[in-house]
């Protein structure tokens, strides 16, 4: 049965001051919710120690607080963390951190499953089951980062969107989340140390230049020709370069930030020389960086990963070509936590 109370976290700060003063209480109090809410990020009305018992009794009988809860956490050998969490509703999710010398990165999830069909992809395997709302998106990053701080002893310094799901399927949510993650008010990180990751959508990559966001962009590219990239993204049957080229060049023009072009090399598919030419050719045509990403084979798929030989010679060849490439070799592997692993295995 559907609960008829509110969602805590539906209302604003002016919505919370009001609700004490109606319930007879100090209006101050809201902003010491507020802060529990957004700032410490906590999961429960029960985790908001300095506010007495009778106040949290109070905001539970009016307030739901549907939140993920923390199901399970793995290590790789090379430090990278998976954590599987579940939504109130009982669907997993997943998010991983990547700890570096000079960062820490948390790839956070959009949606459960995927309705896209990346034929890499272990998530494209998985039914779609419902977007994340906002504040779901905000719990992986909010417990990510308390769990970074923990086994790493310093926070998340990035964000990634690419781990379950395509975010801009999910636009407004992702976008609430962000603004929650970015607010002075709240975690207060630099948009800039966003990315939003998407396999390709023409439109929203429009719109996104049209709100003029303040985060970075990521087109998960991997193949340079029509032909190819259909066979790998589907989406691109209806979303095909030209069509992105333009979008990212209008997004280009409206946020003057520099796209990144990710491309994942697999063995005998997009990893010739003439891959490298046609990659070349697009690349110019946008502002734009490259990443080639490291491959981990999914079961299944039938994509095996390059060898390190073609990954050197395929990034040299866009590199005395001008263009800024960097090799990204993938993390997590031995618990699927790596690009495209994500599909909640235990
Ligand atoms: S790569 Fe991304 S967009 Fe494609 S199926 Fe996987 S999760 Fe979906």
């Amino acid at each position: 049965m559907k609960s008829s109370k509110t969602n805590i976290r539906s209302l604003n700060l002016t919505q919370l001051e009001e609700w004490f003063i109606q319930s007879g209480d100090k209006k101050f109090r809201a902003n010491q919710v507020y802060d529990w809410l957004w700032k410490k990020g906590v999961q429960s009305i029960e985790a908001m120690s300095n506010l007495s018992k009778e106040t949290r009794n109070k905001l539970s009988e009016s307030f739901e607080f549907p939140a993920l809860q923390l199901n399970k956490t793995q290590l790789s050998a090379d430090g990278t963390m998976k954590i599987r969490f579940i939504t109130n509703d009982q669907h997993f999710i997943e998010g991983v951190i990547i700890p570096a010398d000079d960062r820490i990165t948390a790839c956070v999830s959009s949606q459960i499953g995927c309705s896209l069909t990346c034929a890499f992809c272990a998530t494209g395997k998985m039914k779609r089951e419902r977007n994340l709302y906002f504040y779901e998106i905000f719990d992986q990053v909010a417990m990510l980062n308390r769990i970074a701080e923990k086994q790493y002893g310093r926070g998340l310094t990035n964000i990634v969107f690419m781990g379950m799901g395509e975010p801009l399927l999910n636009y407004s949510q992702v976008t609430e989340a962000i603004e929650k993650i970015t607010s002075p008010d709240s975690l207060g990180m630099s948009p800039r140390r966003i990315t939003v990751s998407t396999a390709g959508i023409a439109k929203m990559i429009r719109k996104l230049g049209d709100d003029q966001v303040r985060y970075r962009l990521a087109l998960s590219l991997h193949a340079a020709n029509d032909e190819k990239r259909s066979k790998i993204m589907p989406i691109n049957d209806e979303n095909n370069l030209e069509s992105l080229i333009t979008a990212l060049n209008y997004f280009f023009q409206k946020t003057k930030s520099r796209i990144s072009l990710e491309y994942i090399l697999f063995k005998n598919v997009n990893d010739s020389m003439e891959d490298a030419k046609q990659l070349v050719r697009l690349a110019r045509r946008i502002p734009c960086r490259v990443n080639i990403i490291e491959y981990n084979p999914v079961e299944g798929t039938g994509f095996e990963k390059a060898s390190e030989e073609n990954t050197q010679r395929f990034a040299n060849a866009l590199e005395q070509s001008g263009i800024t490439v960097t090799i990204r070799h993938s993390r997590g592997k031995d618990i699927d936590a790596a690009c495209g692993q994500l599909a909640n295995k235990d």
